[in-house]
């Protein structure tokens, strides 16, 4: 790998942050901001090589076609999949569940069995199995949270039974960003034959991450979560599960149509990838691994944590703000967290508090960030979230908590 980067000076390689100089952005759980490698690489896709894959035999379309593949490769190392052909390109984690929910979830699962969910799932991980248990059956249970709102480990191995078809589970919370452990969990659900789909929406950007010693079955993550640009995704696939029944059909993951029916291609990536899918997106999520590892995940991971212990200790000491969650010294698993804080002001409500900050330009999100359950657990209507990446720095720590204090005098 190349030499590690320190984490200095980064913001001047993200144009967006250097024509607003003044900007905190502290939304990074919902989307990142794209450096120049990743926006350049994109662009130098289309300058130089811009045709459809796998269907040209003239050159151009075959470097469109090395492009592409060398960019799943990068994925597959990223995430330590065994091969390239592990990696599903999707248009992001939504999609990757969905595909999951669809393909495997149809075909697998049937009246009497059971989905396991977290509370602290994001919708997109929910709702693709509320509907596969509309049309199959099956039921979908959610274990139980404990007080702190971490995951309430031995009721979820308790809820893990014969009739378990399927575990989804985050590896880090989008409201909370505390970690589920996997660790731990994966071994207890794959020895009981349970199947395991992983959502890494909030974890591959922030942890190095190895499906093959995690276990699971399939690991979704999108690349705009991870400095590439929207509308690209990734599915892993464990090898058992590449032929499992398409979600998609049409050109490209066939080997044969008459007007009769079609023969699929037999295994991914092909045979889940139907259509033209985002080429280019696809190079610029292998230049975002390029621009991550070129730092080193580690110094990524260890610059976040920073970030956090400061924003939730500078938070906790403002009078009348509630931070959700544990604080980073009583985490067990404070070394997978991710730098998000979630809190709310004591009579003022989320949205007066968001739009103050804006107004100091402090952008932050509010609302229930598509985990409706898991506001309902924590008996909060909605909640202010900060979540923080490499490019954050001190500095938008204090300017967060002056135009928090600030908000507060206002609003008193
Ligand atoms: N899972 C988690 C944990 C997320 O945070 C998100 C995005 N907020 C998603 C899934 C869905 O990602 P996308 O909208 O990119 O498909």
């Amino acid at each position: 790998m190349a030499d590690k980067r320190y984490l200095i000076d980064i913001r001047k390689e993200f144009p967006l942050l250097v024509a607003r100089p003044g900007l905190v952005y502290l939304d990074n759980a919902a989307t990142t901001q794209k450096p120049a490698a990743v926006l350049d690489t994109e662009r130098a896709f289309y300058e130089e090589a811009d045709a459809n894959i796998h269907r040209g035999i003239y050159a151009l379309s075959e470097e469109a076609s090395d492009r592409y593949e060398r960019a799943r490769e990068k994925v597959a190392r990223f995430l330590n999949a065994p091969s390239a052909e592990n990696i599903v390109f999707t248009a992001g984690a939504t999609d990757s569940i969905n595909l999951v929910a669809h393909s495997w979830g149809l075909a697998n699962l049937e009246r009497g069995d059971e989905i396991l969910l977290t509370p602290l799932e994001h919708h997109a991980n929910i709702v693709p199995w509320q509907q596969v248990a509309k049309q199959t059956g099956a039921k979908v249970v959610f274990c139980g949270l404990k007080e702190d709102f971490t995951l309430d480990v031995d009721d979820l191995k308790r809820r893990i039974t014969p009739k378990t078809g399927l575990l989804a589970i985050t590896q880090v919370s989008n409201v909370l960003g505390i970690a589920t452990p996997l660790s731990e969990i994966i071994p207890y659900a794959k020895q009981r034959g349970v199947t395991v789909l992983v959502d890494g929406a909030q974890g591959a950007p922030h942890l190095k991450t190895d499906v093959q010693a995690l276990g699971c079955d399939f690991y979704a993550f999108s690349g705009h979560k991870m400095l590439a640009p929207t509308g690209i995704g990734v599915l892993y696939v464990a090898e058992q599960h590449r032929s499992m029944q398409p979600y998609r059909t049409g050109g490209d993951m066939i080997e044969d149509v008459t007007e009769q029916g079609a023969e699929f291609a037999p295994l991914a990536p092909r045979r889940l990838e139907a259509g033209t899918p985002h080429i280019a997106g696809a190079v610029g999520l292998g230049a975002a691994i390029d621009y991550l590892e070129s730092i080193g995940m580690d110094a990524i991971h260890q610059h976040e944590a920073a970030l956090l212990k400061k924003a939730w200790h500078a938070l906790s000491r403002i009078p009348d703000v509630t931070l959700l969650g544990p604080a980073p010294e009583n985490d067990p698993l404070f070394s997978s967290r991710s730098a998000v804080v979630s809190f709310t002001v004591e009579g003022i409500h989320p949205h007066d508090v968001a739009q103050l900050l804006d107004d100091e330009g402090v952008c932050i999100r509010v609302g229930k960030h598509c985990a409706h359950p898991l506001h309902a657990r924590m008996k909060v209507a909605a909640t202010n979230r900060a979540s923080f990446y490499l490019y954050n720095t001190e500095q938008d720590i204090d300017a967060l908590v002056a135009a928090l204090r600030h908000a507060i005098e206002v609003f008193r």
